[in-house]
């Protein structure tokens, strides 16, 4: 096993888990009512390893919607049905420094600067309907990719959540502002309607699931693309890694390089509360705590991070 003592490593999670649980500052996502009424109290914690050992604490089975959790999986389908230069054609990968709602574009290119901001996601939700028949409705395409993210986390139950889908809709003034101003800068993939493009990116927010079954999708990430619990190559690996870099550079938005520094691994955040970890061929996990920072990331999740990178060699520059 990659974790060869793994009672003694969990009991140290536990402690950590138990340590994080403490910080209570932060609040709720405010923008609709399903995340601003969710419990904030909710703490939950899961990891599963590249060989496929499990385990789970507090509330690691409450489902909750992936948010920008799902834009690293978007990112993926596009580069893996896609390729690279059709990818980058639409959406660069450039850490912005900039908060995940922003409305700049790069300034020389009028892209998106990476796939973990809103615009970036946006567009890759384009690129990824582009993909299909202009009569292809949004909903089949969201459970196109849905049914990958089923794959990823190896066919364990993932939902979708219509009256997320209905409220982030009714709210998503800057996400439609985002939409136009790449319309009306640089055009979108295959002139895919900019309508579709929209309810593809909020339809994949909406998509639900737990801490559990994210933990297995961070696992097959950090496994280069092979689901730990089937055995099968979900993504290729140079997309994985490709993927892996762009959230390790711009996952958790203007927060990304102090994440970098203190804890040093891929990961990203979404509103729901929930982070997506990544330690490269060791394991996968994810936390979820609804309270949120400035920056839009998990109180709980960052701090527990740090934790484990404090007592645990697994940020990925230090020195074995
Ligand atoms: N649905 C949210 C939005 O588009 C996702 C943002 C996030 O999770 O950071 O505003």
């Amino acid at each position: 096993h990659v974790i060869p003592d793994w009672t003694r490593f969990v009991s140290d999670m536990q402690i950590f888990f138990d340590q994080a649980a403490k910080d209570t500052s932060g609040q709720n996502a405010q923008y609709i009512p399903v995340l601003r009424d969710a419990n904030p109290d909710l703490w939950g914690i899961s990891f599963c390893s590249v060989d496929g050992q499990r385990w789970s604490v507090g509330d690691a089975s409450v489902k909750f919607s992936l948010q920008s959790v799902c834009k690293p999986v978007t990112y993926a389908i596009g580069l893996a049905t896609e390729g690279t230069d059709f990818m980058e054609q639409w959406i660069d990968v450039e850490p912005a420094g900039r908060p995940f709602n922003t409305q700049d574009l790069d300034p020389a290119t009028q892209r998106p600067f990476n796939a973990s901001l809103n615009s970036g996601a946006i567009m890759a939700a384009g690129v990824v309907a582009s993909g299909f028949p202009p009569a292809t409705e949004w909903k089949e395409i969201v459970d196109h990719v849905r049914a990958k993210w089923q794959e990823l986390c190896g066919q364990e139950d993932v939902g979708f959540s219509m009256e997320t889908f209905e409220s982030e809709k009714a709210t998503a003034y800057n996400n439609f502002a985002i939409a136009y101003n790449l319309k009306g800068r640089r055009g979108l993939p295959r002139d895919v309607d900019l309508h579709k493009m929209l309810d593809v990116y909020l339809g994949c927010c909406s998509i639900e699931i737990t801490a559990e079954a994210l933990s297995v999708v961070a696992a097959t990430l950090a496994n280069g693309g092979i689901c730990p619990i089937t055995g099968k190559e979900v993504f290729p690996a140079l997309v994985v890694r490709t993927v892996l870099a762009e959230t390790m550079t711009c996952g958790l938005y203007d927060q990304a390089g102090h994440f970098a520094v203190e804890v040093g691994l891929p990961a990203k955040s979404g509103v729901s509360g929930a982070i997506l970890v990544m330690a490269p061929g060791v394991f996968g996990f994810c936390t979820f705590s609804p309270r949120l920072n400035a920056k839009g990331n998990s109180v709980r999740g960052i701090d527990f991070c740090k934790r484990l990178v404090n007592c645990y060699r697994l940020h990925i520059f230090e020195p074995e």
